[in-house]
């Protein structure tokens, strides 16, 4: 019964993720009667094009390089290693960790055929060989990625850590309480 375009917005709407077609429909038919509103978004969402990855961490960014590679107030000499750009608003938040971070964009999962090609790994290892690293903190729970990041890294002069354990085995650090993932931030170990 919805014209054409408005069954056309429905339907993209629902494609997001979180949003079933009921929820959809809701925003759909709210946008038709807020045509500001409407604008705002649009116009809001043209602005995503900007964002683009950081040449040194390949986190989001405006600009060359990210607000924490930029910031010289940051440790340069310990890199925390995440796996989803997202990952370091989390860790920013939780105000646990004053150093700078590495994003690899993804994880190692053999049974998916993704490895450590998969992974953008080679600025990190740029990086261990040209700076002044002393420390690399391996902020994921995922056994594969662990595992490889681990054997990866170990061919490098560098001390490599691992968050403790308090963290379930395979869970993100998005679905760790912030306390927890503080804790075990704080005693992570040596590997
Ligand atoms: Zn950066």
């Amino acid at each position: 019964m919805y014209p054409k375009s408005l069954k056309e917005l429905i339907e993209k709407l629902a494609e997001l993720p979180s949003l079933g077609p009921k929820s959809a429909e809701r925003i759909a038919l709210y946008l038709l009667t807020k045509p500001y509103k409407l604008e705002q978004l649009v116009s809001t969402i043209k602005n995503l094009d900007k964002v683009g990855y950081c040449d040194k961490c390949n986190s989001f960014t405006e600009g060359k390089l990210c607000s924490i590679c930029e910031n010289p107030k940051r440790d340069r000499e310990r890199i925390c290693v995440v796996e989803e750009p997202h990952q370091v608003d989390i860790l920013e938040r939780s105000g646990i960790f004053k150093g700078v971070y590495y994003v690899l964009h993804g994880s190692i999962a053999p049974l998916e055929g993704k490895d450590l090609k998969d992974l953008k790994v080679e600025k990190l290892t740029k990086r261990i060989k040209e700076e002044n690293i002393k420390e690399i903190i391996l902020a994921t729970n995922q056994e594969f990625t662990l595992h490889y990041m681990i054997k990866l890294l170990k061919n490098f002069k560098v001390k490599v850590s691992c968050l403790a354990k308090g963290i379930p085995v395979g869970s993100r650090i998005e679905y760790v309480d912030e306390l927890t993932l503080k804790e075990a931030f704080k005693g992570r170990q040596e590997v």
